[in-house]
């Protein structure tokens, strides 16, 4: 099949498709030039499937989930603040890739979802774990100061 059609289609493509801005993309191992979205070279048939834009970002499963989960672990900071930060900056990695090639990945909403659930998580978790940290201390001491605390809880 291939080499009789893909002749006709890299005629097609110069006379007729160019003119309308069809990208030209050169193959990832001889740099023989095709139209954006050929899945194999024409002339050394490698694949070049990296470029077609199917491709889930790296990490952008993984961040999300553990932004999740950082969030779901906001009460338990010693567990949630890990996740949390693990979960932006492997969200991070994958929209720095994403930026350097937006053609080349999908899942950049889920980085976004990612990184912003990982920050909550950790603007969160540090929160809670300062009150513990507080509340810990105090507690520590006597009963009064625990009353103290519920009185500066209430007044802020
Ligand atoms: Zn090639």
């Amino acid at each position: 099949m291939e080499a009789g059609s893909y002749l006709c289609a890299t005629t097609y493509v110069g006379t007729e498709i160019q003119p309308f801005n069809v990208t030209i993309m050169k193959c990832r191992n001889c740099g023989a030039e095709m139209p954006e979205g050929t899945k194999f070279c024409p002339v050394c048939g490698s694949s070049q499937v990296v470029n077609n834009g199917t491709q889930t970002a790296p990490g952008a499963v993984v961040g999300f989930i553990l932004g999740l989960l950082g969030m779901c672990f906001v009460w338990f900071p010693l567990a949630g603040l890990p996740l949390s930060i693990i979960g932006v900056v492997i969200s991070g990695k994958g929209k720095k890739k994403v930026e350097m090639n937006p053609s080349g990945y999908t899942g950049a909403g889920l980085l976004t979802a990612g990184q912003v659930l990982g920050i909550i998580g950790i603007i969160i978790s540090a929160i809670y774990l300062v009150i513990l940290l507080i509340g810990g201390a105090l507690l520590g001491g006597s009963l009064s100061s625990f009353m103290d605390l519920s009185e500066l809880f209430s007044s802020l």
